[in-house]
C-alpha cells in the first residue's frame, strides 16, 4: 500500500513551492475510529500533503481492540507512509464499560474525549519540535488541527494551545445541515429529544421536506441524540469545515449550508482510497478469488450486494434477500456478514454461510452467484463486471460508486444511511429506491420487492444509470486541476497558511 495512490491524487497538480520561504507547516488530524472515518481522514491529508510541499501530517490515532480490522488497516498506513506523514498512537485510556451505553455513539464520543489529555501532549511536543527545528528564520509551525463529527472535544485543545481548528465532514453536505439545524431545532423541542417529531423537517439543504423516517436511528434516541446534539453545537466554533463532497453532487445543499451562519465550507471531494482493502486487508487469497470470478463474468451482468463496514443483517432478512435475489435469475456477488460480538465489534465472518441462508442456495445458484465476506468493495466496483450495487449508501461507498459509474439501489442500515438513500433517489435521482426508512432488527424487506428492487436497477431504469455515469465524470473532473474540488481545496491551503 502507499505505492498505489488513489487517480485522483494521481490527478492533483502539485503547487510550485519553496518551502524554505515560508517554513513548514504541520497539520494535525484526528479521527473516530471506524473505517468509515480514518479511510477519508488519511485520504484528505494526502491531498494536503500531495498538493503543497510546505505540508507535512500527523495523525493521531485512538485505538479500539474492538476493532482489529480498523487496526490492521492503521498498521498498513503506518507502514507505507511517506516520509511528510507520521501517525502517532495515543495511549489507551480507562473507560466504563461499553455495557453501560445504549448507544455506540455515546461510547465513542466518551472514548475520544477521554484522549484530550493525550493529544494536548501530543500536539505540545510536536510544537516543541517545530520551535527546534527552525533553522532559516522561518519557523515550522502547527497550521491546523482537523478533527471530525465525533472528535469536537478537541476544540478545547486547539482552543488551549492557539491552533487554528477545522471540521472534517466525511459525510455529505445534506447531513452536515441536519446537524447544524440540530441547536435550533433543539430550542423549540418539548420533550428535548427527536422521539416525538412527527412532522418534516424543511430544512435549505434538501429540496424536499425530510421525513422524520429517514433520520439516523441514534439521533432519534435519548443519549444518541444528547451527544449528537453537542457535536453539532460545536461546528460553530471550528474555523472551517471541509466537507467530502463535489459542488456538481450537491449545489444546492452546498449553497444550503453556506446560507446559514457557519464557518468557510470547502467541498474538497470525492477524497477516496481507490486501491481500497485490496492494499491493506490480510486475506489476500479471499480478494483474487473473488476477482478472478468477476473475470469469468459477462460485461456489466452483475449485481454487487455490500451492508457497509458495520453492516450485518438478521437471519430472516438474509433469507428474504436470498429468495428474491435467486429469483431474479441475476450474476451476484454478496458480502454477507453476520452478526458482531457487540455493538462495538465490526461484523463476524461466517465460517459456513449455510447457517443463514436457505437450504440449498449455495448449491443451486452456485453458476451465477458468489456469497464472500469482507471485500475490498472499491475495487469490486472498478471492475467491468458489475451493472449494479445493492448499498448500505454509507457516503464512501456512495462516492466510490459514483466515481465508477455504478447504480446503486438503497438499502440503508445504519448512522445516516437513510438520509443518504433519501437523498440519492429523492433529491438527486442517482440510484433506485429499495428501501429508504429501513431499521435493522425491527424491518424486514420481503423477497418479492427484494426482487423487484434488484430488476429495476439492473434492467430498469436508463436514466439512473446514465446520470449516475455522468456524475462519475463530473466527480473525477472535480478533482482535477481547476476542478471544483482542487480550487476548494487551493482555497484551504491559503487559509491554512494565512493562519
Ligand atoms: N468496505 C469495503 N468492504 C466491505 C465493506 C466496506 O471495502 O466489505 C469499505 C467501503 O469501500 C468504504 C468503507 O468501507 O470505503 C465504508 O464506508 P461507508 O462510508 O460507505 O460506510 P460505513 O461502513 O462507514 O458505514
Amino acid at each position: 500500500m502507499g505505492k498505489t495512490r488513489s487517480k485522483c491524487t494521481l490527478n492533483l497538480q502539485k503547487r510550485v513551492v519553496n518551502p524554505m520561504a515560508t517554513g513548514k507547516l504541520e497539520l494535525v488530524f484526528i479521527s473516530t475510529p471506524g473505517i468509515g472515518n480514518l479511510v477519508p481522514l488519511f485520504e484528505f491529508a494526502h491531498l494536503l500533503v500531495d498538493h503543497d510541499p510546505r505540508f507535512s501530517a500527523t495523525i493521531l490515532i485512538v485505538t479500539m481492540p474492538q476493532r482489529p480490522l480498523v487496526n490492521t488497516y492503521v498498521q498498513s498506513r503506518a507502514a507505507a507512509a511517506a516520509s511528510n506523514i507520521r501517525l502517532i498512537h495515543l495511549p489507551a485510556v480507562e473507560t466504563p464499560s461499553p455495557d453501560q451505553f445504549q448507544n455506540s455513539i455515546a461510547y465513542i464520543s466518551m472514548l475520544i474525549e477521554k484522549h484530550r489529555p493525550h493529544v494536548k501532549h501530543a500536539i505540545t511536543d510536536l510544537m516543541a519540535a517545530a520551535i527546534e527545528s527552525d533553522s532559516n528564520h522561518f519557523p515550522s509551525r502547527i497550521a491546523g488541527l482537523f478533527i471530525d463529527m465525533f472528535t469536537t472535544s478537541m476544540i478545547d485543545v486547539a482552543n488551549e494551545l492557539g491552533i487554528p481548528c477545522y471540521l472534517y465532514f466525511a459525510s455529505p453536505a445534506t447531513f452536515l445541515g441536519f446537524m447544524l439545524h440540530l441547536p435550533i431545532l433543539d430550542s423549540k423541542l418539548n420533550p428535548t429529544d427527536l422521539s416525538g417529531l412527527d412532522s418534516d423537517l424543511v430544512l435549505p439543504e434538501f429540496v424536499n421536506p425530510v421525513p422524520p423516517s429517514v433520520l439516523p436511528s441514534s439521533v432519534l434516541q435519548k443519549e444518541g441524540y444528547a451527544w449528537f446534539l453537542h457535536h453539532a453545537r460545536r461546528y460553530a466554533e471550528t474555523k472551517g469545515i471541509i466537507v467530502n463532497t463535489f459542488v456538481e453532487l450537491e449545489p444546492h445543499s452546498v449553497n444550503g449550508v453556506r446560507s446559514r451562519q457557519v464557518p468557510a465550507v470547502y467541498p474538497i471531494g470525492p477524497a477516496l482510497d481507490l486501491a481500497g482493502p485490496a492494499q491493506w486487508h490480510p486475506d489476500q487469497v479471499h480478494h483474487r478469488k473473488v476477482m478472478t470470478w468477476l473475470d469469468d463474468q459477462p460485461p456489466s451482468s452483475v449485481v454487487f450486494l455490500c451492508f457497509g463496514s458495520m453492516g450485518s443483517l438478521s437471519g430472516p432478512q438474509v433469507k428474504e434477500i436470498a429468495i428474491g435475489l435467486e429469483r431474479t435469475g441475476l450474476h451476484f456477488l454478496w458480502a454477507l456478514r453476520g452478526p458482531p460480538k457487540t455493538q462495538l465489534h465490526l461484523p463476524s465472518e461466517y465460517k459456513d454461510p449455510n447457517e443463514v441462508l436457505p437450504n440449498g442456495f449455495l448449491e443451486r445458484t452456485a453458476g451465477v452467484g458468489l456469497v464472500c465476506g469482507w471485500v475490498s468493495q472499491v475495487s469490486i466496483l472498478a471492475h467491468k463486471a458489475i451493472g449494479g450495487f445493492v448499498s448500505h449508501c454509507g457516503w464512501n461507498s456512495i462516492l466510490e460508486s459514483l466515481w465508477h459509474g455504478v447504480p446503486i439501489a438503497t438499502w440503508p442500515v445504519y448512522a445516516e444511511q437513510q438520509m443518504n438513500a433519501f437523498q440519492m433517489v429523492r433529491e438527486l435521482g442517482l440510484a433506485v429506491e429499495i428501501t429508504l426508512d429501513y431499521r435493522a432488527g425491527s424491518d424486514l424487506v420481503v423477497a418479492d420487492e427484494v426482487e423487484r428492487g434488484i430488476k429495476r436497477l439492473m434492467d430498469g431504469d436508463d436514466e439512473v444509470r446514465r446520470k449516475v455515469k455522468e456524475m462519475g465524470k463530473k466527480s473525477r473532473m472535480a478533482m482535477m486541476e481547476n476542478g471544483s474540488s482542487y480550487t476548494s481545496l487551493g482555497a484551504l491551503i491559503e487559509a491554512l497558511v494565512g493562519n
